[in-house]
């Protein structure tokens, strides 16, 4: 006995806590007041630029055996990565479709961490921030309060969970311990073709197969026909497929275009379909008083993914998935082994949140957006979303009234689809031109959006999601493609063959 006793006392035990408690905290307020002049300064510092090799070489050493003072982890980063960044935080990214972050979403995230906590479940009060989060965002969407969600990863595990519900309850059979192999006819599922990639995954992983996903047209203003929607679902039916689902877009990736979603409900209820909206991108217009009318319809969707990392600006990541029935949420996901019994008292006897998706531990990632909306309020992000829509407006405007640019869709929401097209190029050459333009004006740091093939024209995208974004920055992006675009047409006409 003794002896054990003197054994244990021998062996040193180590923590990860520092032995020195003040220099960590020396190093802290570094890294706090460093970030804050950061995020302040970011619109002085070039969007994007490219990292020189030593940079990518500091990133391919192999694991460092022995460690040291967390100053000088810190200063390697302050060199290597805090000047290289995506660059979606400045107020001329308008790149693919981003959120923004926020510095208090960013403490959000640092004192989630500091918790540690796990949101799989228990009896804890970060489990009820994260049911308060759905919650709101339920309220957000209109949705009853019998609804329920859970926040994700993003947008695509969001809408993943909710066509795994749809899925399992328009199958007609136990699909949990069936599987798909014992489905009575192929499920179908409908989008339009500017449905957003995430989705063919889905019905992939879903075991259901790419071609379970019917790609109805879109209509020139890129919203899905609906006429040709229920042409397809007759189609079908005559062909002894099962119609289970219609996945209509609130906010296509492509134009920001958003489908009909009265006349779809209105189609779905009249064939006993599931309606699922993907509104990753257009779902929180909704709490917009102007842009909320485009959503009009929205909470009649049995289910809806929508991304709180995109239009309310979390750091990356947040995604949720609202169902309207409850029942067919949890009983798709539930499942309970001895070791998560949940207790009558105690740490586990809150309810378990891993049950309503795939994950079993789950990250606190509701501070950040609750954080936000406290120190905010809703309605300001609702006009930060207006904001947004009203600088596409802005941006559709001034191309249209400059020589050589030409708009190529319509702006429906923030997404503005342009081209530098001095007349007479072909269009090979045109493509050719716009992505240089593009990626000269992301070498130089200057801005950033991205490009696309809509109905087969090539166009540049602006997607302003963004709440540093000013006029003034607009009229930048306007200038330096009009100044590239001259200084480019000759050049790209002799390469191009
Ligand atoms: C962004 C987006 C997704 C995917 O969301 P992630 O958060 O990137 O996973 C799905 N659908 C649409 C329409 C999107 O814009």
């Amino acid at each position: 006995m003794t002896a054990n006793i003197e054994k244990a006392e021998a062996v040193r035990t180590e923590t990860l806590d520092p032995a020195d408690w003040e220099g960590v905290r020396a190093a802290a307020h570094r890294i706090v007041d460093n970030a804050i002049d950061y995020t302040r300064d970011v619109r002085e510092r070039p969007l994007w630029q490219d990292m020189p090799p030593e940079v990518r070489a500091r990133f391919r050493s192999p694991v460092p055996q022995e460690g040291r003072p967390l100053g000088q982890v810190y200063d390697d980063l302050v060199t290597n990565m805090l000047p290289y960044p995506m660059g979606n935080i400045h107020p001329r990214f308008w790149m693919w479709y981003m959120g923004t972050s926020n510095f208090t979403g960013a403490l959000g995230d640092f004192l989630a961490a500091v918790l540690g906590s796990n949101l799989g479940g228990g009896d804890h009060a970060a489990a009820e921030i994260d049911k308060q989060v759905v919650n709101w965002l339920k309220e957000m969407m209109g949705y009853p309060a019998s609804a329920s969600g859970t926040l994700v990863s993003g947008g695509s595990m969001a809408n993943l969970i909710a066509l795994i519900v749809a899925r399992n309850r328009m199958s007609g059979i136990d699909l949990r311990d069936l599987g798909v192999g014992a489905l009575k006819a192929p499920l179908r599922f409908y989008g339009s073709d500017q449905i957003h990639s995430c989705h063919q995954i889905a019905v992939e992983a879903m075991g259901l197969g790419n071609r379970a996903l019917c790609r109805v047209a879109s209509n020139a203003a890129c919203r899905m026909d609906v006429a040709a929607l229920r042409a397809a679902i007759a189609r079908d039916k005559a062909e002894d497929l099962q119609p289970a689902c219609v996945i209509a877009t609130a906010g296509t990736v492509n134009t920001g275009a958003i489908d009909d979603l009265e006349a779809i409900a209105d189609v779905c209820a009249a064939e006993g379909l599931w309606f699922h909206v993907d509104g990753c991108i257009g779902a929180l217009l909704a709490i917009a008083p102007e842009g909320g009318a485009l959503v009009r319809g929205i909470a009649r969707a049995d289910s809806i993914a929508l991304d709180p990392h995109k239009w309310l600006h979390a750091p990356f990541e947040v995604g949720c998935a609202l169902v309207r029935d409850a029942e067919s949420h949890f009983g798709s996901f539930t499942l309970t082994p001895e070791y998560l019994k949940t207790a009558p008292r105690g740490i586990a006897s809150g309810e378990w949140l891993h049950d309503f998706g795939l994950q079993t531990s789950r990250g606190f990632r509701a501070l950040k957006v609750w954080m936000a909306i406290e120190e905010h309020g809703v309605a300001k992000f609702g006009r930060l979303i207006d904001q947004d829509l009203a600088h596409a407006r802005y941006l559709a405007e001034r191309i249209s009234a400059t020589p050589d640019l030409h708009i190529c869709f319509p702006t429906a929401i923030n997404i503005v689809c342009f081209r530098y097209d001095p007349g007479g190029l072909p269009e090979p050459v045109l493509k050719a031109l716009n992505t240089e333009i593009m990626v000269k004006m992301q070498e130089t740091g200057v801005a950033a959006v991205s490009d696309t093939t809509v109905h087969g024209r090539h166009c540049l995208r602006a997607a302003i999601n963004n709440h540093r974004t000013t006029r003034a920055d607009l009229d930048i992006l306007i200038d330096e493609v009009a100044r590239l675009g001259a200084t480019l047409t000759g050049q790209i006409v002799l390469d191009c063959p």
